[in-house]
Parts: C-alpha cells; sequence; structure tokens
C-alpha cells in the first residue's frame, strides 16, 4: 500500500462525535504538518460548515464526485483554515446516493476516485452519515480503517456490536483489509460512575483498539462549528483543543511511520545539536 492511509469516522448512533472528531483530529494532525484531505460523505454537511468552509456556495462538491461529473480535483477545496483540504458537501449528496443504487459496482465509487490522490497525503478522513447507507458503504470500502467514536453511555455498547458485525460483513464481501483502527471515547466524564463502567468494559474487550486519550465533555468544541473554525483555531488554549491535539499524537504515533513527536524529538535533537555545535564555535 502506498500513499495516505484512509479512515472512516463511523458509527450509525447520531450525535457521538464523529464529526467533531474527524474535524479536529484533521486539524490537530494539520498542525503536526501531516497532509491530511477530509472526506464530507454526510449529506448534512456538518464537516463542510466545521471546516469554514460554505455547504451553499461550493463550486462542485461530493455529489458531483461521487456522480462522476467532476474530477477530484475540481472537487477538493484546498487549504481549509485549519490547513488540510476538503471535499465538501451538501444536501446535494443525497442525488448521488440515489444515482449510485442504480449503477452496478456502486460501492467502489468512492474508492475509485480517491487512488488518483492518495499519494498527495499522509492521512484522508472520510465522515459518514449516523447510518448505514450507501454512501456509508463507499466510505467503508474506501478505507483501510474504521474509526469508531462513541460516547461511554448505556446502549454504546449494543451500537458498537453492531458497528463491529457491519464491518465483518464488509470484510467477508467487499473490503476484505477493513481493520479496526481506534476507539475514541468523547464526551468523556471520570466522574460518572456508568461512563467508567462502560470504558472499563470497552477497556477489556478491545485493550489494543481504544486510545488512551479521552475527549472530555467542552463547550469550546461546541462552539467552534458556529464560528467555522475547528476548535485549536477557536480557542487552542481550551480542553477540548489539548485533548485532540494530544489525541492526534497518540494517533500518529499509531499510525505513522513517520510520528509526530519523533519528528519533534527529531527537531529537539536537531536544535540540540546546532546549539552545541554553536557554543563550540
Ligand atoms: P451525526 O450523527 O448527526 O453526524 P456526530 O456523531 O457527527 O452527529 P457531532 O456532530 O460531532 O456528532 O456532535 C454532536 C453534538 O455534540 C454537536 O452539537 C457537537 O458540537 C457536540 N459535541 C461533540 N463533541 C463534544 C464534546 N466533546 N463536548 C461538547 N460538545 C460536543
Ligand atoms: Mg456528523
Amino acid at each position: 500500500m502506498s500513499g495516505a492511509k484512509i479512515f472512516a469516522f463511523a458509527n450509525q448512533k447520531g450525535g457521538v462525535g464523529k464529526t467533531t472528531s474527524c474535524v479536529n483530529l484533521a486539524a490537530s494532525l494539520s498542525y503536526y504538518q501531516k497532509r491530511v484531505l477530509l472526506l464530507d460523505m454526510d449529506p448534512q454537511g456538518n464537516a463542510t460548515m466545521g471546516s469554514g468552509v460554505n455547504k451553499l456556495t461550493l463550486e462542485s462538491s461530493m455529489n458531483e464526485l461521487l456522480q462522476g461529473q467532476v474530477s477530484i480535483d475540481a472537487a477538493i477545496v484546498a487549504n481549509t483554515p485549519a490547513g488540510y483540504d476538503l471535499v465538501g458537501t451538501n444536501s446535494d449528496l443525497t442525488e448521488a446516493e440515489a444515482a449510485l443504487l442504480k449503477k452496478t459496482q456502486q460501492q467502489y465509487q468512492l474508492k475509485t476516485v480517491l487512488a488518483a490522490v492518495r499519494h498527495r497525503y499522509d492521512y484522508i478522513f472520510i465522515d459518514c452519515p449516523p447510518s448505514l447507507n450507501m454512501l456509508t458503504l463507499n466510505a467503508l470500502v474506501a478505507a483501510d480503517s474504521v474509526m469508531i467514536v462513541m460516547q461511554c453511555e448505556y446502549y454504546a455498547l449494543e451500537g458498537l456490536t453492531d458497528l463491529v458485525g457491519t464491518v465483518r460483513q464488509i470484510q467477508a464481501t467487499c473490503n476484505a483489509d477493513l481493520q479496526i483502527g481506534g476507539i475514541i471515547r468523547t464526551m468523556f466524564d471520570p466522574r460518572s460512575r456508568l461512563c467508567c463502567d462502560v470504558s472499563d468494559q470497552l477497556i477489556k474487550h478491545f485493550p489494543d483498539k481504544i486510545f488512551k486519550t479521552t475527549i472530555p465533555r467542552n463547550v469550546r468544541l461546541a462552539e467552534a462549528p458556529s464560528h467555522g473554525l475547528p476548535v485549536c483555531l477557536y480557542d487552542n488554549s481550551s480542553k477540548g483543543a489539548i485533548a485532540y491535539l494530544v489525541l492526534a499524537s497518540e494517533f500518529d504515533q499509531r499510525f505513522s511511520s513517520k510520528p509526530a513527536t519523533a519528528e519533534n524529538k527529531a527537531c529537539e535533537e536537531q536544535n540540540e545539536t546546532t546549539q552545541q555545535s554553536e557554543a563550540v564555535n
């Protein structure tokens, strides 16, 4: 495999923090100088607006891309405020879903169009809608890994079982290499007994998948999209911004051959060497 690793942010349960995690992880990885492309695969267009791009004035969007009416280069909005690239979406995407249903090989459309740009990025993120439809299926077929975003609450484990079942089905049919890349615990409250119990269950069943970093409930994270900014640009000292930066570092260490922290370390060592040689000279 060459080029970007592709992640689908998924959970058929709505409002769990998929889009917030996708946007803020993309922004944090861009801050670490990683080349990221974010694909908004949800007709709600929340990831588009949260990236600072107006979904109502897109020149071309995921809809035209999936229908083969524009090239991926024409669909990409380069350099959003946080530095990553975006293929934006709006409610027109439901048109593409209907059109795909009439095509053969319909589930491979996104995978096919991504092949042309994969080599340009470190990571490609796909923000999925809260349902298992043709759009989500396209995302899961194009992806190397599923990033599961969840809130540690009563029904979460049931939802996770369904999602793991979906991943197994896709592995058996149209994407044998699909992995569960990681589980992000969001809106995490360590003072809540229920939250800790659910979290313990997750750690027990998925010890290698769960990210150590948790994302707290933080009002800045909820406010940032209304300003069209990822949280690290809206309020970089907020708990939410810091949590996503730490998560991005853990994510990059897990998935990159050149992790951001190692790069930072290499930079520090380089600086030390320069300072030492300056002191000697
Ligand atoms: P959907 O299923 O509709 O696509 P989603 O899973 O993408 O939803 P988000 O849109 O990311 O979920 O989040 C749902 C709501 O919760 C949003 O209003 C968002 O601003 C808020 N939210 C997400 N994460 C946090 C957090 N850590 N702290 C506070 N609010 C949050
Ligand atoms: Mg969403």
